[in-house]
């Protein structure tokens, strides 16, 4: 066994966390108090390459792996859960739904600007009464000539109110038959006429995060932007989510290093009782059980990664990373906090914002209960 990462993979280490460090770490309290999208930070990482690590050079990629690309995804939470979140559904969801079942002439089209970075997809799944069972999905797809005319609402839905999101791959219900819906997924331009943009949603936190509503009236795109098999359009995206699980464990780990960091700097700075409070067993103890979940979370997602480089089945790998580490950074980062005492809860410290950063971790691409039941029917056999 070797546990040691490649030349290229400890390059990309490094490339993102000075990018982390330098770019992001500096503006990250001002975006999430302003709310503005970063543009020029989301430029910049296109640029260095980060949306495209996983993707094949001829569709805009470097032709990186999976390891690599988690890696980086890790680094940029660190300074900014919300941009790890940008890249998780860009790169890990929508650019790879597309290179693994897109046409030659879907890749060229809409991979090659997602890879580059200088296009941002979106992922169009969740509905208001679709969640955790999304496959009872209301949104339609009817074909009419040579178009489809797509009819539904989307929510939650990441990246696409950036002006720079193009595209969102829509599941939609063709038909039914005896197990129930039949889903398709349609790659949706943003300038399909009877797509609109719903609310922007307000949110607790994430807020460098775009997090929209779509609205389709009778939307219509071309019958070439079905992408993949019109009847294994729910299993092409359970698929990419299974990477999308990796991607939020890699998340975590980043958003509860940043945790761990400040709560030791923390620890060793703040004196009470005539001694830095590192100094107390029940503080020490705390910081030791955060390094040991972080390194431990950590693995999970890198071997859940390595198994998916290897062409190795990782959906038990995929799931237990995700469930494991969404919950061990709600845990981070509450006794981050608390070593803060009352300042923890002053926004002037990182780790308040990093406090409501992480309990949505435990919700997105599948609840902790959705993993429970995932892991359980594996269990079953
Ligand atoms: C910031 C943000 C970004 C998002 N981005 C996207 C995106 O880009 N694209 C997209 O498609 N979606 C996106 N989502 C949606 C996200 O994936 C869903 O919120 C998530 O899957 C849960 O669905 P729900 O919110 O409808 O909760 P529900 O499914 O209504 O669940 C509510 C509660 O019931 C529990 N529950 C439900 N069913 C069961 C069961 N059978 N057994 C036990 N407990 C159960 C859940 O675990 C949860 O605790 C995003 C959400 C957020 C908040």
């Amino acid at each position: 066994m070797n546990f040691d990462l490649t030349d290229e993979q400890k390059m990309i280490r490094e490339m993102a966390k000075d990018f982390a460090n330098e770019v992001i770490a500096p503006r990250a309290e001002e975006m999430e108090a302003t709310g503005d999208y970063p543009y020029d930070i989301i430029d910049k990482m296109g640029e260095t390459g980060m949306m495209g690590i996983p993707f094949p050079e001829e569709y805009g990629g470097s032709g990186g792996d999976w390891v690599g690309t988690h890696i980086c995804i890790e680094e940029i939470s660190r300074a900014d859960v919300a941009l790890g979140g940008l890249l998780d559904v860009t790169t890990s969801v929508v650019g790879q739904e597309l290179l693994v079942f897109g046409t030659e002439e879907q890749k060229k089209k809409w991979l090659t600007p997602i890879a580059q970075g200088t296009e941002i997809g979106a992922f169009g799944l969740t509905e208001p009464d679709a969640g955790s069972d999304a496959a009872s999905l209301r949104t339609t797809a009817r074909l009419v000539g040579d178009e489809w005319i797509l009819n539904g609402t989307k929510q939650f839905i990441t990246n696409i109110g950036l002006k720079n999101a193009s595209v969102v791959l829509v599941a939609a219900k063709t038909s039914k038959n005896m197990k129930g819906n039949v889903i398709s997924t349609f790659i949706v331009p943003k300038d399909a006429p009877g797509f609109r943009l719903g609310k922007k949603y307000k949110k607790m936190s994430w807020h460098a995060s775009a997090t929209h509503e779509v609205v389709l009236e009778d939307c219509r795109i071309p019958v070439e932007n079905l992408l993949g098999n019109p009847d294994r359009g729910f299993a092409q995206h359970l698929s990419v989510l299974e990477t999308g699980r990796i991607t939020i464990a890699a998340m975590a780990v980043g958003l509860a290093q940043a945790c761990l960091d400040e709560a030791l700097k923390y620890a060793k700075e703040r004196t009470q009782f005539g001694k830095p409070i590192f100094s107390f067993q029940a503080v020490q103890f705390k910081l030791a059980d955060m390094a040991v979940n972080i390194e431990l979370a950590r693995n999970q997602y890198l071997k859940a990664a390595w198994l998916k480089d290897q062409g190795r089945n990782h959906t038990f790998e995929a799931v237990a990373a995700k469930l494991f580490a969404s919950e061990m950074v709600e845990k981070v980062a509450s006794d981050a906090f608390h070593i803060h005492g009352g300042y923890g809860f002053m926004d002037e410290y990182p780790v308040s914002r990093y406090y409501k950063s992480a309990k949505i971790l435990q919700i997105v691409e599948g609840t902790s209960e959705v993993q429970r039941m995932l892991i359980g029917r594996i269990l079953k056999g």
